[in-house]
């Protein structure tokens, strides 16, 4: 799944424009193209279609693992869940026909300019939103961990407050946004963290090097352009600098320990055994 790093690195290629595209800001909505009614979860894709019809594109921003278009009026936001892309692509080809979708794009914004914007989504679990106001969609999450006023201090009072096993806790959205399976995996492994252990029982010092091993994580994974695993490859290579995710059976980097694997919440979660001592083992110092 798309997580911080590879939304980021979708937002900044849109913000910024590439050699293949410009920046997506300031292009004018001439129509829109919903072809996974699903995708559209509000409001319904006729009204979609209408509303954003003549709407300037203002700003592309990143909240979490949410793309999120603020517009002349009102706000379009999109989340890939499993998979997908937003790509920013010419829509005519050089006789002025229309270029046709590739077979995943589900919802697409034509822009008045010879540009559009796709929202593809191979498995069908992506949305997009459009809403008046963005904290509609938004206004649940947990703080963003590279934001400059996510203090370590902050973390450690968070992780007081609840009484939960830390992988699963870093993955719910409304405790910090954009974190998923891979970048909690390679953090906890950072901050020499079991994936187990109840978030209350971390120390001050403990949460201060979770709170830089989030950051230096993600930082990590964004100057990578990201991971290219189980969704569409953006060019992103952090899968080769992963420590411990899918590396189960592979020796540990920082000792000789065995990688291990083993399900926390539902998920796949990978750890050294040593290095990331288990909850009874640990001492709170
Ligand atoms: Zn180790």
């Amino acid at each position: 799944m798309p997580e911080l790093p590879e939304v980021e690195t979708i937002i900044t290629r849109l913000k910024q424009g590439t050699s293949s595209h410009p920046p997506l800001e300031g292009h004018v909505v001439e129509s829109v193209q919903v072809t996974w009614a699903r995708s559209v979860s509000k409001p319904d894709p006729v009204s979609l279609q209408k509303v954003l019809i003549g709407q300037q594109v203002l700003d592309v921003r990143r909240r979490g693992k949410f793309l999120h278009f603020p517009l002349s009026q009102g706000h379009f936001i999109a989340h890939l869940r499993m998979s997908g892309d937003m790509r920013m692509e010419p829509r005519l080809d050089s006789t002025g026909k229309a270029l046709p979708l590739q077979a995943y794009d589900r919802v697409v914004l034509n822009f008045e300019s010879p540009w559009r914007l796709a929202f593809s989504n191979i498995r069908k679990f992506g949305r997009v939103w459009y809403v008046t106001d963005p904290l509609e969609v938004l206004g649940d999450l947990g703080p963003e961990p590279l934001s400059e006023t996510f203090s370590a201090d902050q973390l450690f009072l968070m992780l007081q407050r609840h009484n939960r096993q830390i992988k699963p806790l870093l993955m719910d959205q409304h405790f910090i946004a954009g974190l998923g399976n891979i970048y909690t995996d390679e953090s906890l492994f950072r901050a020499k963290i079991h994936p187990l252990r109840r978030s209350n029982t971390l120390s001050e010092s403990e949460a201060k090097r979770l709170h830089a091993a989030i950051r230096e994580t993600l930082q990590d994974g964004i100057r990578k352009n990201g991971a290219s695993l189980d969704w569409i490859y953006r060019g992103g290579d952090f899968q080769n600098y992963f420590q411990v995710y899918q590396r189960t059976g592979e020796n540990c980097p920082n000792c000789s320990a065995t990688i291990q694997k083993t399900v926390v919440g539902q998920r796949g979660t990978h750890y050294c055994p040593t290095c990331q001592p288990a909850p009874e083992m640990s001492n709170k110092g």
